[in-house]
């Protein structure tokens, strides 16, 4: 199964996609992901990502769309990928139009999350990260079984620096000026899915399951 995830930020992607791609046995590509881990290495990409990534700005297209061709173009992208966070303007989209016509692997389908602002403003500002494993946790709708340290690794949760309220403000910004016109883009392309991006973890999750039961393309 190839999919993208497409939503404002806070709307779940990170979350289902990490369930989704053990359901659909597919390889989870989370921009976000990629560049914290860049970030973190301190690799040249990391440094160059930094600024932009600290103001709630996007990484320009350049970088993230090499990133997510050579992601794409590994052995374990064959068997299906979940692309969350990516594409996130219209050259991005354009381009893994491309890159997917040329590794002969179409989408399947873009699945947006169609969240209301108040829900996007409390998930984000509740937000926790495993500063290890990058594992995504909520201080009400998604505890740990320990406060404040990680189920998956044990190690520390953090806040993301740009889950601070007067980054959100620009990342919402900006997702409604450069992201929000994909919507119609993959209309267009009669690909789009909308699901309930307000619904809690568990009701979201089944909502998915029973969506691909339906394809034919989950366990139940
Ligand atoms: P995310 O974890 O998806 O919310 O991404 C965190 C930050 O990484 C964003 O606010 C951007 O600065 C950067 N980023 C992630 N994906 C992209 C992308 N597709 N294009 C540009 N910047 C990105």
């Amino acid at each position: 199964m190839r999919l993208v995830l497409l939503g404002p930020p806070g709307a779940g992607k990170g979350t289902h996609a990490q369930v989704l791609s053990k359901d659909l046995n597919a390889v989870h590509v989370s921009t976000g992901d990629m560049l914290r881990e860049s970030l973190r290495a301190a690799t040249p990409l990391g440094l160059k990502a930094k600024t932009y990534m600290e103001k709630g700005e996007l990484v320009p297209d350049e970088v993230v769309i090499a990133m997510v061709a050579e992601r794409l173009s590994k052995p374990d992208a064959a068997k299906g990928f979940i692309l969350d966070g990516f594409p996130r303007t219209a050259d991005q989209a354009k381009s893994l139009d491309k890159t997917l016509e040329a590794l002969k692997m179409p989408l399947d389908s873009v699945l947006y999350f169609k969240t209301s602002l108040e829900v996007i403003v409390a998930r984000l500002s509740g937000r926790r990260v495993c500063s290890k494993c990058g594992k995504t946790f909520h201080i009400r709708n998604f505890r740990p079984k320990v406060e404040g340290i990680c189920d998956a690794c044990g190690s520390a949760l953090v806040q993301r620096p740009d889950d601070r309220e007067e980054t959100i403000k620009n990342r919402l910004e900006v997702y409604e000026k450069q992201t929000a016109p994909l919507i119609e883009y993959y209309q267009k392309q009669n690909n789009l899915e909308e699901v309930p991006g307000d619904l809690e973890v568990d009701p979201l999750q089944a909502f998915l399951k029973d969506l691909f039961i339906q394809k034919g393309t989950a366990k139940r």
